[in-house]
């Protein structure tokens, strides 16, 4: 039976390791992440002022990088993150975010999704009426695909190869499940990308699930590496929800 999920699951997967080279020794001050320290070294590679002449702490360095738009050297430090327990839409409205971004997503056409589970949409959790007509039409839609896979594996019987037979069946059949079917996507961001996705994808304006996803991610990157969005402040917005403002617009 078909799980429901009421939450995205997020698992970080990688982070930057710094390696200071001994011959451009960095004055560091204060408490500070590799991915921190990688940028920091970046930017003040290009002053060449090591020596922390105004002797800011790598926090306040980053700070004010922000401040002045400099985010290029933001752009060194990439951070990988697993998300399960999101939905196809999700994925189709995260993978528009190009520009210093990776994404390597569950494919239903390898996949059997005889057994997938389901994300509820946010609006509906905690209402049974809601819930129970959308379960219905998902486990409708979801018996569909079991029999049409079979169906469709006796349509290609011509097809030698098992493998290539069962992608051909369960690409024509998956046109018949939701939107709101459960995938898994790593994603790698760089720390400005992720600032813009997390700008756009945090506020009211977006969907839901998707702004729910992106205030999670938020929360994981500020403890990761404070120096790099410490300026998001997350509040509950007038819908009772949670999103998140930025500090520096698209630096
Ligand atoms: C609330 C909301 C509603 C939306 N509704 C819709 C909708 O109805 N229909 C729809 O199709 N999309 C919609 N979108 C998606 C939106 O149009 C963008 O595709 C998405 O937000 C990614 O933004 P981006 O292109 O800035 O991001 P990225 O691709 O990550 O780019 C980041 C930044 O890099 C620069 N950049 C990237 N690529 C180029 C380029 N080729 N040329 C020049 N500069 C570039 C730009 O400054 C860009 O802002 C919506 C997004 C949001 C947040």
């Amino acid at each position: 039976m078909a799980n429901f999920y009421t939450e995205p699951v997020l698992t970080l997967l990688s982070r930057p390791s710094f390696t200071g080279p001994e011959h451009l020794p960095v004055e560091w001050i204060g408490e500070s992440t590799d991915g921190e320290r990688l940028a920091e070294f970046a930017g003040r590679l290009c002053y060449m002022s090591q020596h922390n002449p105004a002797k800011r702490q790598t926090r306040e360095y980053l700070e004010n990088i922000k401040k002045q738009g400099h985010g290029s050297v933001l752009e060194h430090a990439n951070y990988s993150i697993l998300l399960e327990g999101v939905s196809r839409s999700l994925t189709h409205e995260l993978v528009r975010h190009r520009a210093g971004f990776a994404y390597s997503q569950l494919s239903q056409r390898y996949v059997d999704e005889s057994e997938a589970n389901f994300v509820v949409p946010p609006a509906m959790v905690g209402d049974d009426a809601l819930m129970a007509t959308w379960r219905t039409q998902v486990e409708s839609a979801q018996a569909v695909y079991v029999s049409l896979v079979a169906e469709l594996m006796e349509h290609y019987s011509w097809v030698a190869d098992k493998v290539h037979r069962r992608k051909m069946a369960r690409e024509a059949a998956r046109a018949v499940l939701p939107n709101a079917t459960e995938t898994k996507i790593v994603v790698t961001g760089n720390a400005r990308a992720w600032r813009t996705m997390l700008e756009l994808r945090s506020s009211e304006g977006a969907e839901l699930e998707i702004r729910r996803a992106a205030v999670a991610v938020l929360r994981v990157l500020q403890q990761e590496a404070p120096g790099f969005f410490s300026d998001f402040e997350v509040y509950v917005a007038v819908d009772r929800r949670e999103a998140a403002r930025i500090g520096y617009h698209k630096v």
